[in-house]
């Protein structure tokens, strides 16, 4: 099933390694989670994408350029098991962690124009280590009910993760 027209729920659902799924019924969405994944994908995912083919597919000389799920929908012990945060919003399936790699290239920046450019709503934003232009992977977040638009930026500290709000970006 597609949750867009380059989106699929499989993707959406088993994005990540899959020794990680302990218990694989677990992650089948409930109904108000799939309505969730397809809002998700449908105002955030999917124009994003289009966005970057349409404006830079042609540059770089390809067919598509995809963007790579890196984690979709996580039942609760999948979310312990990455340490994702106790409200995460990927347990709500309300939040992907994402990137685009052009010719093995990490281009991240582009989610970032594509964000800005076309006023993509989120509720959460996070850039995720990497640079602040060019993060290892971006982390959206949509509650239709809480458009709040919190971009947060993720690095490391002495083995931790620290999380600090941006008010520019
Ligand atoms: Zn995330």
């Amino acid at each position: 099933m597609k949750l867009s027209k380059n989106l699929t729920l499989f993707e959406f659902t088993h994005a990540g390694s899959g020794k990680k799924f302990l218990n694989p019924k677990q992650h089948i969405l409930t109904p108000v989670q799939l309505a969730r994944a397809i809002d998700l994908a449908n105002v955030c995912f999917q124009p994003i994408r289009n966005y970057i083919n349409s404006l830079y597919a042609s540059d770089f000389n390809m067919p598509e350029i995809p963007l790579k799920l890196i984690s979709g929908f996580r039942c609760p012990a999948l979310n312990l098991q990455v340490e994702g945060s106790k409200n995460s919003y990927h347990m709500r399936a309300q939040a992907i962690d994402f990137r685009c790699l052009v010719k093995g290239k990490l281009r991240n920046d582009l989610i970032i124009e594509a964000i800005k450019v076309l006023q993509i709503p989120f509720t959460e934003l996070i850039l995720e280590y990497g640079t602040m232009k060019n993060p290892l992977w971006i982390h959206l977040a949509l509650d239709e009910n809480n458009i709040c638009h919190s971009v947060k930026r993720a690095t490391f500290f002495k083995n931790k993760k620290v999380i600090q709000h941006l008010f520019i970006w």
